[in-house]
């Protein structure tokens, strides 16, 4: 692609427009970079595009970006604006062609470096992590990029060594796509989730499905066996994978009730010895290892990297162990599929914590897995009266007004051993900002526990 020269316009004017910009701008376009953002939300973009980016790229804001005539330009979109209605439909009318940042810097990686694509609607932070360790373990320079947090074109631009990305994909992201063709495409799963962005769950599907749109005869896909068949894969090759205990399967890589994990039905590595904790991570480094093996990686380094992962915060993560409860942090938990894989991580029943802003979701679907898989529930945030109605037939449940609240009623309920899983189900916008300031409160909720028992014994 021969950007020398032209115009380029960017819309939006967060981490990956601003990146998207210096990379057009670095092969001789002229850029403008839009944003809608007025009064003091344009002051602060203003001084960080006065310290980010080039000469050649103009910041317009507020009602300037609004009457913007974009006149036949190239458009490059970030994966938070809709080009199907308002302000981004106009500016997109007017482009002559449109594009994602991801579409955008894709064309600009190098041919030699390989990109595994992941999407999926729960654990593509973490599998796009477990891929990177993989394959730093094998020797590789290894970047994760993408909805991760580094946009794609910074890597073109500031990772030159780079001979691997894992780039983990938001259906957002596929939506702008045109000829993104990743060497492995990773579908972690997919379940219902983002039906406030899109009209219907086959849409949101539709979207997702677009990783595979390029993808040619023979090109490498990892996905659950279980729905393998309802993916569009017409003669590429897929690797299937189940943590499932006890199902019957032909899956490529399988991982037991007893931890075996067996690839192609050869035993290869015993998941006790990991680091990584809960049945849904071993799909992920399933998913993961599916990917390195296609890659040609050697296994036996990818599972030296599992025998260090330590995970990301808010996904399961383990805070504390007080005199013999575990609690763990699972905010990142926020629909129905996630709570659903936390309470099936565990060998053993837990006390859950749950609930939060009211989205609309359906939890009469987990009744028998939370009669099964828990010994009780605290109900927190909008839903808790909610969560209360539809559970209490099937288990204790109490309501708490407080995070504080909950991990004392927790605590109470779990006794003198097991494992108190904080994982809400639902979003945290009722009584935080986001699920990072959530999950921080509920850490610190655990620590001034342990703080408090620890100067009491
Ligand atoms: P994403 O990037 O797709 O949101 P994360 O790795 O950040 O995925 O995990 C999001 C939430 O989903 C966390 O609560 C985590 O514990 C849960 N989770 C992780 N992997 C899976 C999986 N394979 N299936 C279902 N839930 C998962």
């Amino acid at each position: 692609m021969n950007l020398e020269n032209q115009d380029v316009v960017v819309l939006g004017a967060g981490r990956s427009g601003f990146a998207a910009a210096r990379l057009a701008a670095s092969r001789g376009a002229s850029v403008v970079v839009l944003d809608t953002a007025s009064g003091d939300q344009a002051a602060a973009i203003e001084k960080r595009a006065a310290d980010q980016l080039p000469a050649n790229c103009t910041l317009v804001t507020g009602d300037a970006a609004e009457n913007y005539d974009v006149d036949h330009a190239l458009l490059v979109t970030s994966p938070g604006i809709r080009l199907d209605k308002g302000w981004g439909m106009k500016v997109a009318s007017r482009a002559s062609l449109v594009m994602g940042e991801i579409e955008l810097a894709w064309r600009f990686l190098p041919p030699h470096v390989k990109v595994v694509g992941i999407t999926g609607t729960n654990g593509k932070t973490t599998t796009t992590s477990m891929v990177g360790a993989m394959a730093r373990a094998n020797g590789l320079v290894a970047v994760e990029a993408g909805n991760i947090g580094l946009p794609l074109a910074e890597v073109v631009l500031d990772h030159p060594d780079v001979q691997l990305v894992a780039l983990e994909l938001s259906s957002f992201q596929l939506e702008t796509i045109i000829d993104f063709r990743p060497d492995v495409v990773v579908w972690v799963n997919f379940a219902p989730d983002h039906l406030d962005r899109y009209m219907s769950l086959e849409d949101y599907r539709l979207a997702k499905e677009r990783i595979f749109e390029n993808l040619g005869d023979g090109d490498p896909v990892v996905a659950p066996v279980s729905e393998a068949d309802d993916l569009p894969l017409r003669d590429l090759a897929l690797t299937s994978f189940t943590v499932t205990p006890g199902h019957a399967t032909d899956a490529d890589i399988t991982v037991d009730a007893e931890g075996t994990l067996a690839i192609r039905g050869r035993k290869a590595a015993n998941v006790n010895d990991w680091n990584v904790r809960g049945r849904h991570n071993y799909a992920n480094a399933a998913a993961a290892l599916g990917a390195c093996l296609a890659l040609g990686l050697d296994e036996a380094h990818c599972f030296e990297a599992m025998m260090s992962f330590t995970g990301h915060p808010h996904r399961f993560e383990v805070v504390a162990t007080i005199d013999g409860i575990t609690y763990v942090n699972d905010s990142k938990s926020t629909n129905i599929h996630s709570l659903d894989a936390a309470l099936h991580a565990e060998a053993s029943k837990v006390v859950l914590i749950a609930g939060g802003k009211q989205k609309g979701l359906d939890f009469s679907v987990l009744k028998p897995l939370v009669h099964n898989r828990a010994r009780g529930v605290v109900a927190i945030g909008e839903i808790r009266d909610e969560l209360a109605r539809i559970w209490q037939d099937d288990v204790p449940v109490v309501t708490a007004q407080s995070l504080d609240e909950a991990v004392a009623e927790a605590s109470q309920m779990a006794g003198d051993q097991g494992l108190v899983l904080f994982s809400p189900g639902t979003s945290s916008f009722d009584m935080f900002s986001n699920y990072e300031e959530r999950g921080e409160a509920f850490r610190r909720v655990v620590l001034n526990r342990a703080a408090a028992i620890g100067s009491s014994n």
